[in-house]
């Protein structure tokens, strides 16, 4: 006689979200609303049951349903339970110059202008400090992955120290290795301190990919190119850099159409608009995804769909610092992928994928209507939208039996819940805020009823203190 091994994991009573979709055209035509649509079609269970195993989701199903053996039991106390949240564009680093009071008023130029030389002050402890209080404080809103573009670098080795961080915390991260080659002294806007040469930037490009890009199934570090943006880096750079990610098919990242500033600069300098000098420069692939993209015309969008660039919006940095935002429900209509991004800690000043999902969902209303855009497709963005930008879609943002088991068990403070009976999503996102009460990465539990797991924690935040002062005076 054989027995079935227990799995580790069995999470239960949860109203478990598998995959975020909402209602298809027929459906709503036919009056069916999405939370009908998802459950009957089974993307969504109410009264659910999720196993994990081995760092990816075994199984799933209703109670009453049988179930597997578990080490281990988690009763979800009737949350909702969904993919990790997943963050496409971030700057950790600058966590250490939060809401700097000079900076706060300025555009996207002057607010750069204001930070490259207090950024300038940038090391290995700095580093280290930033990503693990940012990875920290990104599990608390429910992100289980996040890309950070790392551009500032004034010594070398910052990486490494953001992957010592990351693994310290137990995060998935895709590192991007960004870069910067044009300063003032060249027509760029960086001081000379943080600009590095061509040469340098390739070589420890390469060097990273080397030591740290995992591309086998499940990894927890990846490794991406990124070029800062066509105001730092120079044309060669940029060609340069892809066809580095093309030798070792690594993904490629930059700024784009951020700002009506850009135009001019890209007309005045280039002779060209932003979207002419990124396909001119060969990144036109799918292998790109591009921050930002709020400027680009239609017929741009159209052309970068159809190439299969994708992009993130960053809803709370695009309205403080740019004005607007990226209109994502017409660029995914056009089919291009669409992930949700925090983007730097001095321009949003939070890095919550909440309330960046929260607020997605706000400006997709805002721009289209109320019927335009739903709590679905802001979480779907946030899901699976944000694993297609980073080429990771197969395994990441969805809980279909084989994915990654990150997930989320979410607490929304029960008085906004109070009269929430219809809808668990609609009702998650709108009637907040909410954090995450229960945090799986790659299966292990790194926040435990709103706890994170982090004895190191304390330490961190006042050696961060420290540093963000020094970089402040
Ligand atoms: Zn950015």
């Amino acid at each position: 006689m054989t027995t079935t091994p227990a799995v580790e994991t069995l999470i239960t009573n949860a109203y478990v979200v598998l995959q975020s979709q909402k209602a298809s055209a027929a459906e709503q035509a036919a009056g069916v609303t999405d939370v009908e649509s998802a459950q009957s079609a089974g993307r969504e269970v109410d009264g659910g049951w999720l196993a994990i195993q081995d760092g990816r989701v075994h199984s799933a199903g209703r109670m009453g349903q049988p179930m597997p053996e578990a080490q281990r039991r988690l009763d979800a106390g009737g949350r909702l339970l969904t993919p990790g949240l997943i963050n496409t564009h971030h700057h950790m680093y600058q966590n250490l110059t939060r809401a700097y009071a000079p900076a706060v008023n300025g555009t996207l130029f002057q607010w750069l202008t204001t930070l490259y030389p207090k950024w300038a002050g940038l090391h290995e402890e700095s580093v280290y400090l930033s990503t693990y209080v940012a990875a920290a404080e990104l599990l608390t809103g429910g992100c289980t992955t996040s890309s950070d573009h790392m551009y500032v670098h004034p010594v070398p080795r910052l990486i490494d120290a953001q992957i010592q961080a990351v693994t310290e915390v137990g995060f998935r991260f895709m590192a991007n290795r960004g870069s910067m080659t044009r300063s003032v002294e060249d027509g760029g806007l960086p001081p000379k301190e943080v600009v590095q040469d061509e040469d340098t930037i390739l070589s420890d490009s390469e060097r990273l990919i080397q030591t740290y890009h995992d591309p086998a199934p499940g990894a927890m570090t990846r490794v991406a190119l990124a070029p800062c943006s066509m105001f730092s880096v120079s044309e060669s750079i940029m060609r340069s850099t892809a066809e580095l990610a093309e030798k070792y098919d690594v993904r490629l990242h930059t700024h784009l159409a951020e700002d009506t500033d850009e135009d001019d600069y890209a007309l005045e300098v280039y002779g060209r608009r932003p979207v002419e000098y990124f396909e001119d420069c060969g990144w036109a692939t799918p292998r790109s995804w591009v921050a930002h993209y709020v400027y680009g015309s239609d017929q741009e969008n159209r052309r970068l769909a159809e190439a299969g660039v994708g992009a993130t919006q960053c809803p709370s940095s695009n309205m403080i610092i740019c004005g607007d935002a990226a209109d994502a429900k017409t660029l995914r209509s056009m089919g291009m992928a669409v992930g949700i991004g925090c983007d730097g800690s001095a321009s949003a000043d939070s890095a919550d994928l909440w309330q960046e999902t929260r607020t997605a969902l706000l400006l997709g209303r805002f721009r289209h209507g109320p019927d335009s855009f739903t709590a679905r497709e802001a979480l779907n963005m946030a899901t699976e939208g944000s694993a297609a930008t980073l080429g990771w879609a197969d395994e990441i943002g969805h809980l279909n039996p084989g994915a990654c088991a990150d997930l989320v068990i979410w607490d929304s403070a029960r008085l906004s819940q109070t009269g929430v009976l219809t809808d668990p999503v609609e009702g998650w996102l709108r009637s907040g805020p909410a954090r995450a009460h229960t945090v799986f990465v790659n299966g292990g539990e790194r926040l435990t009823q709103g706890q994170l797991q982090l004895p190191g924690l304390e330490d961190v935040v006042a050696r961060h203190r420290t540093a963000a002062e020094a970089m402040q005076r």
